[in-house]
């Protein structure tokens, strides 16, 4: 019996850290060839190189989501390598939260153009090539905040509900060319995400929250691992996952 991963070819944006960089090196081990994206190249290279050493394969491509033709390399790139693209994991991300009021248009152009038109370019880059293959899954993250909406947290909730409703449209639209579409929704998981909130006071209250109750970014790669392994006329649309103790 075949677990559905080994073998697949699975294209992984964020790669450079936390859940992206966590289910890079669990689909590698179960026998995934993975195609790497993200902005800091040194990190992809030392991911690569941990793969391949444990006897993986894998391959690093310096990516900009918020850049179409860098994301078109990413894919195209893991097609040269590895002849196909199976899936695409959408995770980039960033949540800069701040009062609207703050008025950090800088931010909320990052979120909307990493979280949204990201996951869009992502879309883009494999969608022929599915059509073409007549199968593909594309994963995508949203969030607990793509299912409510929190002070402080608009702008980056309005980013995550969209990757929600892209999903489902995107998948009403495969079903033809036996494409399959996942959202993801995490709650609080361990990783970099919150380093990058610049209103100080709300970044500590935020931070201390999430280190007390945060999952490992491992339970991601699980998730991930769930969704791919299953058969390929099962399609799991939806996955939401939080800390047990979260509200
Ligand atoms: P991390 O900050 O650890 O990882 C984010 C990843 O996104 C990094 O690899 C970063 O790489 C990449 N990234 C950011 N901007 C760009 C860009 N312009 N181009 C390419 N890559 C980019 O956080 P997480 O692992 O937590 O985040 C993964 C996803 O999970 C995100 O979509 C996030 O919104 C979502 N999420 C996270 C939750 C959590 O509690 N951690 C909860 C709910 C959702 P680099 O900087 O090298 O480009």
């Amino acid at each position: 019996m075949t677990d559905n991963i080994t073998g697949k070819v699975i294209v992984i944006t964020g790669a450079s850290s936390g859940m992206g960089e966590a289910t890079a090196r669990d689909l590698a081990a179960k026998g995934a060839k993975v195609a790497l994206g993200a902005r800091r190249a040194d990190r992809l290279d030392a991911l690569v190189k941990e793969i391949k050493d444990a006897g993986g394969e894998a391959v690093a491509v310096a990516t900009d989501v918020t850049k179409l033709d860098q994301v078109q390399k990413l894919v195209d790139t893991a097609r040269e390598t590895f002849g196909r693209v199976d899936v695409i994991f959408n995770n980039a991300g960033l949540m800069p939260l701040s009062p609207l009021e703050s008025l950090k248009i800088d931010e909320w152009d990052q979120m909307i153009d990493v979280n949204m038109k990201g996951t869009l370019y992502g879309i883009a880059a494999v969608l022929p090539i599915f059509k073409e293959q007549k199968s593909g899954q594309v994963i995508n993250v949203s969030s607990v905040y793509g299912h409510k909406t929190v002070a402080t947290g608009a702008v980056y909730c309005a980013t995550k509900h969209a990757v929600r409703s892209l999903s489902e449209g995107l998948r009403q639209e495969v079903k033809p060319y036996n494409v399959r579409v996942t959202v993801i929704s995490p709650g609080a998981v361990d990783t970099e995400l919150t380093q990058h909130i610049s209103e100080q006071e709300l970044g500590d209250t935020v931070r201390d929250l999430v280190k007390k109750i945060a999952v490992p970014a491992t339970t991601m790669a699980d998730m991930v691992a769930f969704a791919i392994s299953q058969p390929e006329n099962v399609d799991v649309s939806e996955i939401l996952f939080r800390p047990t103790v979260q509200p």
